[in-house]
């Protein structure tokens, strides 16, 4: 503000109140009751005390600070040394390195392998969902290597050293062989110039350097297109040999001690994620281990996919979490017209709807990690393969909207990128892209429905389960099977019928588990009518908006 006195002009600007604070230094679990409740009802209610101090370390302003300081100061290639010596390292700010190491101090990567028990996936993903409010670069390298163990596990006994550093709790960020390295991370190499979703097309070449067979090795002869975190210890690589499609572990350090020809070409200059370096790479004759018979690639890397997709819906309704309870928090202190934006009735019923998908979001991505924990469980298994799909492909193309959506309500301080929502609006369209993109899951969903009919009975269970409590979820529900009958030849509708299986999964579990008013609220504006296509247009009255706000972020 511009005042006159004494002769002078004088900037008084800073005296003007902005009405609004940072929202860091609180508890990310006990505010978020939605989270609490998922995780009893889940089968993780042992681990509460945990996530609470998890929850507390994780929202301090320190934390926050180091993800930002990751995301503004992003991955430098260093391709050559001075003499032109090739390096193919890249360096990482230190906030990146901070990270990491309390990520895997706190066991989020692959906590539930290293120690087993009921409920192991939940509580991790409850924590993950939470790591992901902070930063979502770092969740890179730690869900590959989530996913990795199972691909491992069942390999011959070349790879118990690798399974043992994958374990382990300490980060050791030196560029060195793995057999001297206090833990270790594990990327994937799939995707080529020519194709991501269909690798199948695949064209880089691994030949047998003496015998062939699972636990030999090979070398590996062309490029991946996109190769994420490549300062990882190994990577799970498809490459064709004799056999077919075969998936290869390739270290980055040789046997002998020496560099392995990964060379690193180019790191993306992408659009968000920019904590973390994905780069292109050339294999020139790299030494790689064969994981399990060739030609069983794609299973392989699949059985590394299934828990890379499950960690793309755990971070999503972790993602949005944080930008739906940055506008809560804004819209409480900032005042227009007289009054706080909070009490607004168009801003509540925004703040409602946001905060009804978040929650929506929570409750899909939860119930699937149960369906992990159950893994010897045959219908835990048949529901595994249908919702993983169902909720990555959902939530992640949820995800933009809400934080768009998000944004706004922080009006223009929202889309500086000073504030908290930029980054992560960049951040939110990637979890579709990436691991499988939009078509590719409801192309999978059709293919689990019809490849094991026993899906459908499973998931014809879990909904039934609500069935007769609201006439408007029994419509929905008996239009739903009778499309299911439908799948196989539903391809060009497969968004449509994996849009109504999350819906459906969803309204059961608010039926079933409540609260009330939550349920209402879905019932009513995504499940009697399409959902809406933006968000403050739900039917209901302001004492139950303001319910719904504060499952998000306790008043
Ligand atoms: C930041 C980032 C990091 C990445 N890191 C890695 C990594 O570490 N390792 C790795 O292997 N890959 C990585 N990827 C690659 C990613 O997995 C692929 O980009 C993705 O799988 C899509 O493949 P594509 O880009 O070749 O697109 P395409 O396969 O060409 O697909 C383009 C579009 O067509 C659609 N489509 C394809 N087939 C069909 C069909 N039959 N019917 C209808 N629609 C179809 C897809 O859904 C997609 O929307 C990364 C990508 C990004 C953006």
């Amino acid at each position: 503000m511009l005042t006159y006195r004494d002769g002078q002009v004088n900037n008084t600007s800073c005296e003007v109140p902005t009405e609004s604070s940072e929202l860091s230094d609180y508890n990310l679990f006990s505010s978020h009751s939605a989270l609490q409740d998922a995780l009893a009802r889940e089968g993780a209610a042992a681990d509460h005390e945990a996530l609470t101090a998890l929850g507390a370390r994780l929202g301090s302003a320190a934390m926050f600070a180091l993800g930002d300081a990751a995301n503004r100061n992003p991955p430098q290639l260093r391709a050559f040394d001075r003499f032109g010596a090739r390096r193919d390292e890249v360096e990482f700010h230190p906030a990146w390195h901070e990270l990491l190491r309390r990520l895997i101090a706190e066991g989020l990567h692959t906590g539930p392998w290293a120690q087993p028990r009921p409920g192991a996936h939940v509580a991790r993903a409850a924590g993950y969902m939470l790591w992901a409010e902070i930063e979502n670069g770092t969740q890179c390298p730690a869900t590959m290597s989530y996913g990795a163990v199972p691909a491992l596990a069942p390999a011959s006994a070349e790879f118990a050293p690798w399974l043992k550093l994958l374990m382990s709790r300490e980060y050791d960020a030196c560029f060195a062989p793995a057999s001297g390295k206090r833990g270790v991370l594990i990327g994937m190499g799939m995707t080529e110039r020519q194709g991501g979703s269909d690798v199948r097309t695949n064209t880089t070449r691994a030949m047998p350097v003496a015998a062939r067979g699972p636990g030999r090795e090979y070398r590996l002869t062309g490029h991946k297109w996109f190769l994420s975190a490549p300062m990882c210890d190994a990577f799970l690589v498809l490459a064709q040999a004799d056999g077919g499609l075969s998936c290869f572990l390739v270290p980055r350090f040789l046997p002998d001690g020496s560099v392995n020809a990964l060379q690193l070409q180019r790191l993306k200059d992408k659009v968000g994620n920019r904590s973390n370096a994905s780069s292109e790479v050339e294999f020139q004759g790299a030494h790689g281990l064969l994981v399990a018979e060739e030609g069983r690639g794609i299973p392989t890397i699949l059985t590394m996919g299934v828990y890379t997709r499950l960690d793309n819906a755990v971070a999503t309704a972790g993602l949005m979490r944080q930008c739906v309870a940055q506008a809560i928090h804004h819209a409480r202190h900032r005042r227009a017209f007289g009054r706080r934006l909070a009490e607004q009735p168009l801003m509540l019923n925004v703040l409602a709807d946001l905060a009804l998908e978040c929650e929506a979001a929570v409750m899909l991505a939860m119930r699937l990690a149960r369906a992990f924990d159950g893994l010897d469980d045959e219908n835990a298994t048949l529901l595994r393969r249908l919702l993983t799909p169902v909720a990555k492909y959902w939530i992640c193309k949820r995800a933009p909207t809400v934080c768009a959506e998000a944004m706004e309500v922080l009006g223009g301080n929202g889309y500086v990128e000073e504030g908290p929502i930029a980054r992560r609006f960049r951040e939110s369209p990637l979890n579709s892209i990436w691991e499988g993109s939009g078509n590719i899951m409801c192309l999978d969903v059709l293919r689990a429905l019809t490849r094991e009919p026993a899906t459908r009975a499973v998931l014809g269970e879990l909904l039934a389960a609500a069935r007769g409590s609201d006439p408007r979820y029994d419509r929905f529900l008996g239009a739903l099977l009778a499309q299911l009958d439908g799948a196989a030849d539903a391809e060009q509708r497969a968004r449509d019928l994996t849009q109504r299986i999350a819906l459906a999964v969803q309204a059961a579990l608010y039926l079933v588990h409540g609260p009330s008013a939550s349920c209402e609220a879905f019932l009513a504006s995504r499940i009697a009518v399409a959902p809406p296509a933006a968000f403050g247009t739900l039917p209901g009255d302001e004492s139950d908006f303001a319910a719904l706000t504060a499952r998000i972020l306790a008043a």
